[in-house]
């Protein structure tokens, strides 16, 4: 026979290891918080070779961004050191390896921007309106694109994460 009280103990036992199953499925990961966190202000290092760990990596980092609600996220969010972010393109969650923006326009834009590393914190950041960016695709291939508008805007915050720049360096700097 089993007491009520007992009852309840093993009911919710058993629901905190299947959540706890769950997590590990979904894979999201603990942001990082804090404009002082080391791991927020170490640049990152270029990915070589794409491994099963980067691509693990990598979907870990999209279902952190959708379960955060977040436009994007880069590795050093997620205590990791790999050049890899994720950004929000055209809608769709886009993985970015080692990238670099090649180009940006010299018409810029301001806009409110906030971070999941620095949460209840809106600042305006001035950024270049259309940049071009070259970075590896999941599968390796080389790509390049020109952004413009939010798209620009998620990845120029997102390499810059890969930097260790954080957008409470850019309201000092205006
Ligand atoms: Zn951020």
């Amino acid at each position: 026979m089993v007491s009520q009280q007992s009852e309840n103990a093993a009911y919710f036992l058993r629901e905190r290891s299947k959540s706890a199953i769950l997590r590990l499925k979904m894979a999201i990961l603990t942001i990082i918080t804090g404009k002082d966190s080391a791991i927020l202000r170490t640049k990152t290092k270029e990915v070589q070779t794409i491994t099963k760990e980067i691509k693990t990596l990598v979907e870990s980092m999209k279902e952190t961004t959708v379960a955060s609600n977040g436009a994007g996220i880069a590795a050093p969010q997620v205590n990791r050191t790999e050049r890899v972010c994720i950004a929000m393109l055209q809608k769709k969650l886009t993985p970015l390896i080692n990238p670099e923006i090649l180009w940006r326009s010299t018409d810029v834009e301001t806009m409110e921007e906030g971070c999941l590393s620095l949460p209840d914190l809106w600042i305006q950041v001035t950024r270049p309106r259309e940049i071009v960016v070259k970075f590896l695709s999941l599968t390796g291939k080389e790509r390049e694109l020109k952004l413009s508008g939010f798209d620009a805007r998620v990845v120029q915050h997102e390499v810059d994460h890969l930097e260790g720049i954080l957008i409470v360096d850019h309201a000092t700097r205006n």
